[in-house]
């Protein structure tokens, strides 16, 4: 069943404040399957509000017979996924911050990113909340992974080297509590990796799309799935928050979906190659990267 609607009734939805700077003064950006995208007037965060209660739960039950359909062959090694290269340039990222030690992957879904960190320098483990998606990643890739939510992973203080979290945040509803449970588990010189879209071509989509062309129904926050489109600005302001530095920003590489048309493609590939150039002149993503990776270090122990 498709756990997304078309519309949300007001018993679906529950108004918040800004997930970043608790502010609840709002500017109205747009409306994406009657779900508003508005942006804080405070520190510029692009939420959506109201938004749907527990949206990250749809992630948690699918059935293991349509992830065994779905992923089937990609479980049987005759096929590939679409976002290998895109998992092993992100490895790459890391390995040039932090090559070795304890590794752990949070929300690690059927662990098509972790199997790619055998071979390399870590001892690596995911963490899933979804029991059907964590027995795929043990069961067909032999991965070390907990089911559950991090928190009840209950990992020992300071256990990792290295924490990814993979287009995940943008789902997060509570997001600080998550922040401050990896930065409780992360080593002093650990390294963690955050990938997720990037809100400011959300929004330079939304300009092109909405204002110039006026196609008004088309999707460019995803905000029945995202709760926050996150920008270098505001991640930094939330990292630095929850007792992070952040080390580096950077544009991510775009997911490249299979069967995707070849003008989308090529554009996504344009995308990148101007995103990096200007990133490479300004040391910012900018708003021509699809996706933003942002790497920090734990600045202070949290009280
Ligand atoms: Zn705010």
């Amino acid at each position: 069943m498709n756990p997304w609607k078309e519309n949300y009734a007001p018993e679906d939805l529950e108004i918040v404040l800004c997930p970043v700077c608790g502010d609840k003064h709002k500017t109205h950006i747009t409306i994406e399957f009657s779900l508003s995208v508005v942006k804080c007037q405070a520190c510029g965060l692009l939420y959506v509000n109201p938004r749907p209660r527990d949206s990250e739960k749809n992630y948690w039950a699918p059935t293991r017979a349509d992830m065994e359909k779905k992923y089937g062959a990609i479980f049987e090694g005759r096929k590939a996924h679409d976002r290998d290269s895109l998992y092993r340039s992100h490895l790459d990222t890391l390995a040039r911050y932090q090559p070795t030690g304890n590794f752990l992957d949070v929300g690690t879904h059927c662990g098509f990113f972790l199997r790619h960190t055998r071979g390399r320098g870590w001892d690596a483990e995911g963490v899933e909340p979804s029991p059907v998606l964590g027995e795929l990643a043990r069961e067909k890739f032999g991965l070390k992974v907990k089911t559950g939510a991090l928190e009840s992973a209950a990992f020992p203080v300071e256990s990792f080297e290295v924490i990814t979290l993979l287009d995940v945040i943008e789902h997060l509803h509570d997001v600080r509590a998550m922040l401050k449970e990896i930065q409780r588990i992360i080593k002093p010189n650990g390294v963690f990796f955050i990938k997720t879209p990037n809100g400011t071509y959300n929004y330079f989509k939304h300009v092109i799309f909405h204002n110039l062309l006026r196609r008004h129904n088309y999707d460019c926050f995803d905000a029945r799935e995202h709760v926050a489109a996150y920008t270098v600005p505001t991640l930094t302001r939330l990292l630095n928050e929850t007792g992070w530095q952040v080390i580096a920003s950077m544009p991510s590489a775009p997911v490249q979906t299979y069967g995707s048309h070849p003008v989308k493609i090529v554009g996504r590939n344009i995308l990148y190659t101007v995103a990096r150039a200007q990133h490479a002149l300004t040391g910012q993503p900018g708003p021509f990267a699809t996706d933003i990776i942002l790497l920090a270090k734990k600045s202070s122990p949290l009280l």
